[in-house]
């Protein structure tokens, strides 16, 4: 890496709110079905995040928010059991100032200055932004957007009718060999601009084609943007796993991501819906980077 920073500014705005079952959060010993159709408890409200990156070569998204038609159109979600499963889940409120184009608007952008939008996963509260990205580059794993093809894509979170939009600009990638020993025990990604500030990185696990955001700036604290891997940070240090996705997957990219912490002092892990997302990233902005 040089030492000039290619990135001028790192924010997160949040399209609305949602709330989840506090299994969902984990760590539970429940099956997913059975704490999904008999938990009686919400979680308090958390964020969906979008975070926004500046960086010289474009303005990049890391996720791109719910879409506030999912509150306003009532045919947005499937019906019949499937609608159900979507119900059960999550209850999401996106007030008309909490869109994905009011929150660049309030950081001084528009959504035809996002050069590029990573979706972490094709689940409906990370895909919702695609309707106004038709100018931007939009980054998935191929492995992710291949699940779409398999059986019964619905019932496992993607709705191809809010994903596969006319007009859009899909960059479907595959992990390619990265020769950085800083980045052990990872061994493959993407390098975005090929200045290793922006990395993207396998995190199988929610789903098996999640990526996750490695931030890297001279001189501060290194930033892991994780999706839905975990929905706080806390629970993914002390190794403890949320109550949805493929466990096994899941332990072996949670043990990675705190064995990068090796490498990377002080790594801050963001993830999507935890509450304390914004403040940690106020908190990395804020130091200096840890010396090696
Ligand atoms: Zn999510």
């Amino acid at each position: 890496m040089s030492t000039t920073d290619p990135i001028s500014r790192v924010s997160v705005i949040s399209t609305g709110s949602v709330v989840i079952r506090p299994e969902h959060v984990g760590p539970t010993r429940k099956n997913t079905y059975v704490w999904l159709f008999t938990s009686t408890r919400w979680t308090a409200p958390r964020p969906i995040n979008v975070y926004v990156i500046e960086h010289r070569d474009g303005l990049v998204l890391f996720d791109t928010g719910q879409d506030r038609a999912s509150v306003t159109d009532p045919g947005y979600f499937p019906g019949g059991l499937n609608g159900l499963i979507y119900s059960r889940l999550a209850k999401f409120e996106i007030g008309p100032t909490e869109t994905l184009e009011a929150g660049l608007s309030g950081l001084g952008y528009r959504v035809d200055d996002v050069g590029l939008a990573v979706i972490s996963h094709l689940h409906q509260d990370h895909i919702g932004g695609l309707p106004v990205l038709g100018g931007a580059e939009i980054i998935i794993s191929d492995q992710e957007w291949n699940s779409l093809g398999e059986p019964l894509p619905e019932a496992r979170g993607l709705l191809r009718s809010h994903i596969d939009l006319f007009g859009l600009r899909w960059n479907r990638v595959t992990p390619e060999p990265l020769a950085d020993p800083d980045l052990a025990p990872f061994t493959e990604g993407r390098d975005l601009f090929g200045d290793g500030s922006l990395v993207l990185l396998p995190t199988p696990g929610h789903t098996p084609g999640s990526l996750s955001l490695l931030v890297r700036r001279p001189g501060r604290v290194p930033l892991l943007l994780v999706g839905d891997l975990t929905y706080d940070a806390r629970l993914l240090a002390a190794g403890k796993l949320p109550g949805a996705g493929d466990k096994r997957q899941m332990r072996v990219t949670v043990g990675k991501v705190n064995a990068l912490r090796e490498s990377l002092p002080g790594l801050a892990v963001l993830a999507a819906h935890d509450p304390r997302a914004a403040g940690l990233l106020a908190e990395a902005l804020a130091e200096p980077a840890e010396r090696r």
